[in-house]
This record gives structure tokens, C-alpha cells and sequence, in this order.
């Protein structure tokens, strides 16, 4: 089953200006049919996977253990691309922006997060998103397209690059896991995103297991069982309402899959257990749903479900139409959260002075006009038209 997405099938060309092909992103079967398809045996495959996906290698020159006229043959028909770094930001609090910048020039934002002796990579999807989720800046881009499996894996080794992890060491890894919380929706890029995250879950390669990866999504129903299924990674959903009618409003895609269905497909989610739940993420906005009430209604519509819920403090961008709810609003409902017996947190923002934190990606860093501001207005009233369509 898939699940319409009205962004653009367009795809970036896979080949360099010599018409060279790039392996990144192509599954080891289609690997083994281009080592064949240009007279090589199959198992060229399983040593171009450890070079490339291990090594982190993107010259042929440098792999040895293949023969010098086999290096030839492969750099003559083929490349390791990454995609282009546009920019390189550091918060103060050590978390980093990368601006990537793909062949057709589109550009995506990755977010590294480090911790103590671990670190997350926060991947994008999409360039842009088609939905429009009040509170999130990456919802006011127009342009939308999606992103292909390179484009996903290449985000991956590109952190990889410049957190200098080639081969990654078992133990004490600064990037250990993976969120698909970037830019875009990845339950509306199913194939690209599964494809991508088999690579990276591949024991001779990336070896990010399947439990330190995080998939959120906000609520693409005919998708859920799916992606549990085929990738059982932990999964993510993006609530932020207790209430259809204040979820249409702030969550458009609601009004296609309603809370109801929502719950029910998270209820299905395949592998749930005590020790396995669905994460539940909460944006606190002021005034809008964050009382004490909106609390106890969520807990009650939680009943059933192993889950945790992350809060999240709102993130502010320029234009957006939210506040931050008080420290003592986010306080009390993370109480009542907690009584209940849910474990609640709250996500403490990272990378904020250089617009990295929860929703605040978007390519291009905003001052706005009252021109502009309409015209975001605009993309909102057509995606949104979209949707309902
Ligand atoms: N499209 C997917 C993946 C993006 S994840 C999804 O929506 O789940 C990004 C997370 O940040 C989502 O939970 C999203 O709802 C949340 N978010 C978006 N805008 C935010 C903001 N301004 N402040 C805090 N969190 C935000
Ligand atoms: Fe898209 Fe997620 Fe942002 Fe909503 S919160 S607009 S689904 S990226």
C-alpha cells in the first residue's frame, strides 16, 4: 500500500558529469547486478560494501584488497558521492548543522546532537515537506521533493566524515543513533526511506541496529504497519493534540487520518512491548495545548498503549504563529504525565542559537517582510488545498 504525498517524483541524475554512476544507496543486490554489468564477478559487491559502507572509502584507488585493474574498471564507470557541504554550524552547545546541498541543487539540513559518550544524527526525508504543520517552519517551504536512497545514506556517511568515525568503533560511537525527525515526512517516502535505512542497519556496513533508530512520523496511518514489519524500527508519533478538532487545526493531516485510526494503528504497530513503546511527542504551546486538562486527556487516550511521551518545548522560527508554554505549564502537565505512570520527559532544546532544534529546519535562515509572511501564508492555503484533494 502507499500513501499519496504530492511531492515531486522528480529525482536528481545518479551520474556525474562523465556519466559515471554513483554506488551510494544501491542494495547489495543492485550492487552485485552492476558488478556484472560490467563483467565483474558478483562477489566484487561484498568488498566494494566494506570499502564504501565500512571504511567510509570514496576512492577506488584506496581499496586495496582489489586488484589495481578492477580499481580502474570501477573508478572508469563509477563514483562514491557526497552530496556537497554548503554549511557547517556549531551551537555552543556542540550540536551541528550541516546544509547539504544535492546535484540539482536542492538543499536539506542533517542535525548532529552529542551527548556524553554517544550522539544522534537527526535526518531528513524530504526537501521541504507537503504538509503543513502549524507549528513547524519546515511546513512553510514550498518546494517539495523527495529524497532519493543516496540522498538519505549519503546524509549518514557525511556525518560520519566529519565526525572523523571511519571505521566506526564498536563501543563509544559519537554517532550511534538515528532519527528520521529532519525535514519531511518519511512515511511519505516509504520506499526511498526503508531502502536507505536497510544500508544503514547492514551488520557489514553503517551497523546502526534497528533499536537505536527512531522513526517519527505524524500519523501517515496506511503506513504504519508497514514500516514495523519490514524495518521494526522504534517509531515516533507526532501528537500534539488530544482533540480532533484542535488536531485538524494544528496537524493538518488529521483530517485525513483522525485520531481515532491514529491510535488504532499504534495499538497494531508490530513488536510493541513494555520494554518497546511508542514514543509519543508533545509540543507545548502556550495557551493552546498545555493545561492540566489537555494532560489527563491524553493519558486517557494513551490507555493501552505501551508508550512514553517527550515533551517538547515549542521552538520558536520567524513568522511562527505559537508561543512557548511556561516552564511551570510544561511542568505540571509532565507531572500529571508521570502519575499516570508514563514516563515524560522533557526534551531539552538543542542547537536553538543556530536554528537546529525540533522544527526550526528550513534551508534558508528567515527575516521576514509582510510580503513574505502572506506568502507563506499562500504555500500553507495550496498544501493544505493539497491535502484535502
Ligand atoms: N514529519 C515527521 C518528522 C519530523 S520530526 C513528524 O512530523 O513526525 C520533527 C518533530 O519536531 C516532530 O515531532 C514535530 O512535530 C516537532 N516539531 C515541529 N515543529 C516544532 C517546533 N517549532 N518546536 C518543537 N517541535 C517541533
Ligand atoms: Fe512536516 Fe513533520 Fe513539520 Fe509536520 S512536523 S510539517 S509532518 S516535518
Amino acid at each position: 500500500m502507499s500513501a499519496s504525498n504530492h511531492a515531486s517524483a522528480f529525482v536528481p541524475p545518479a551520474t556525474d558529469a562523465d556519466g559515471r554512476k554513483n554506488l551510494v544507496g544501491l542494495s547489495r543486490e543492485e550492487l552485485e547486478g552492476e558488478m556484472l554489468s560490467i563483467g565483474l564477478e558478483k562477489f566484487r559487491a561484498r568488498q566494494l560494501w566494506h570499502w564504501i559502507y565500512h571504511r567510509g572509502s570514496t576512492d577506488f584507488a584506496e581499496m586495496t584488497t582489489l586488484a589495481k585493474p578492477v580499481r580502474e574498471k570501477l573508478a572508469d564507470a563509477y563514483i562514491v558521492a557526497r552530496p556537497t557541504v554548503v554549511k557547517d554550524l556549531k551551537s555552543a552547545d556542540g550540536t551541528r548543522k550541516w546544509l547539504l546541498r544535492m546535484p540539482d541543487g536542492q538543499e536539506v539540513e542533517s542535525v548532529h546532537i552529542p551527548e556524553e559518550d554517544r550522539g544522534t544524527l537527526c535526518v531528513s526525508s524530504q526537501v521541504g515537506c507537503t504538509l503543513t504543520c502549524r507549528f513547524c517552519h519546515t511546513g512553510t517551504q514550498r518546494l517539495v521533493r523527495n529524497l532519493d536512497s543516496a540522498e538519505i545514506v549519503a546524509q549518514v556517511m557525511l556525518a560520519r566524515d566529519m565526525l572523523g568515525e571511519w571505521p566506526a568503533p564498536p563501543d563509544g560511537r559519537m554517532l550511534s543513533n538515528i532519527v528520521m525527525m529532519g525535514m519531511g515526512e518519511p512515511l511519505f517516502n516509504y520506499d526511498n526511506v526503508a531502502k536507505a535505512l536497510k544500508i544503514v542497519m547492514d551488520g557489514d556496513g553503517i551497523s546502526i541496529s534497528k533499536r537505536r533508530i527512531t522513526l517519527s512520523t505524524s500519523g501517515v496511518v496506511p503506513m504504519m504497519e508497514r514500516c514495523g514489519q519490514e524495518l521494526n524500527v522504534n517509531l515516533a508519533v507526532s501528537l500534539h493534540a488530544v482533540t480532533d478538532e484542535l488536531r485538524d487545526i494544528i496537524m493538518p493531516i488529521n483530517r485525513k487520518y483522525p485520531l481515532r485510526e491514529l491510535m488504532d494503528a499504534c495499538r497494531n504497530y508490530p513488536g510493541l512491548s513494555n520494554a518497546r513503546r511508542i514514543t509519543f511527542e508533545y509540543v507545548m504551546l502556550k495557551g493552546i495545548n498545555d493545561t492540566p486538562a489537555d494532560a489527563r486527556a491524553l493519558v486517557k487516550l494513551l490507555e493501552g498503549v505501551p508508550a512514553k511521551i517527550n515533551l517538547i518545548p515549542f521552538n520558536e522560527w520567524p513568522g511562527a504563529p505559537y508561543e512557548r508554554s511556561t516552564a511551570k505549564a510544561i511542568q505540571v502537565f509532565g507531572d500529571i504525565v508521570n502519575n499516570a505512570g508514563y514516563a515524560s520527559p522533557v526534551r531539552t532544546p538543542r542547537g536553538e542559537d543556530i536554528m537546529a532544534a525540533c522544527g526550526q529546519l528550513k534551508s534558508a535562515s528567515l527575516r521576514l517582510t509582510a510580503a513574505e509572511r502572506a506568502a507563506i501564508a499562500n504555500v500553507i492555503a495550496e498544501k493544505d488545498a493539497a491535502l484535502a484533494s
